[in-house]
């Protein structure tokens, strides 16, 4: 349903995967803050070398500077989503800002030919105005259900630990293919971990899929 929120705050820490009977199914990668030439594009020949299909939630901002890497990632199968065309917490911002924000985010990928139908607000923040602005522009908020936090390491498997310790199925992983919010080099952890949460997810019978394969 337009407007609804899918896959709310992190769940309580589960330990290992394999401790728990969720071990067997589908979940999804998905990546924030791109696109960028100089990170995108060898996440996405990752994913090609992995058999992976993920889904790339992109900033208006930097897809209107390269938007012949949003149509890579969609002729390489992937799914898109719109992430704002700014990266600002909408708490911080004014209504008339977020509406504005997240139109202009939606009208930029429909521009460069892709139609958008998830949103993920900056940092997970959501106000009134951000769920309002989803519905009225037919989108729904896609938030996320596990993550690495990739940009307080550079051990990759410290990453791989964080995400394989929540995953299960139906589960929504946070990574980003961009530095654009976040420290320099942080991309490449997420990069690095990559291969080691489709193999950890492997051994538990999980397979990576598209947002639109795990929530149609
Ligand atoms: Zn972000």
């Amino acid at each position: 349903m337009a407007g609804s929120v899918v896959a709310d705050e992190p769940a309580e820490d589960t330990g290992d995967v394999a401790q728990h009977s969720r071990s067997t199914g589908r979940f999804a990668i998905t990546f924030d803050d791109g696109p960028d030439p100089e990170s995108t594009l060898p996440v996405l020949d990752r994913l090609d070398d992995l058999g992976v299909a993920a889904t790339f939630f992109c900033l208006g901002s930097m897809a209107v500077k390269y938007p012949d890497i949003v149509r890579e990632i969609d002729a390489r199968g992937h799914d898109i989503g719109v992430h704002g065309y700014d990266h600002m917490p909408h708490l911080l911002r004014s209504p008339r800002w977020v509406c504005h924000d997240v139109l202009r985010a939606k009208a930029e990928m429909e521009s460069i030919g892709i139609t958008v139908r998830w949103f993920r607000p900056p940092y997970g923040v959501i106000s009134g105005t951000t769920l309002a602005v989803a519905k009225y522009s037919g989108m729904d908020i896609v938030l996320w259900s596990a993550w690495g936090r990739e940009w307080t390491t550079a051990d990759a498997g410290e990453v791989r630990d964080r995400i394989t310790g929540r995953l299960g199925n139906g589960v929504i992983v946070l990574m980003h293919d961009a530095d654009t919010a976040s420290p320099a080099g942080t991309w490449r952890v997420a990069y690095d971990a990559l291969p080691m949460v489709i193999q950890a997810a492997s051994d538990h019978k999980l397979q990576p899929v598209t947002l639109s394969a795990l929530l149609d």
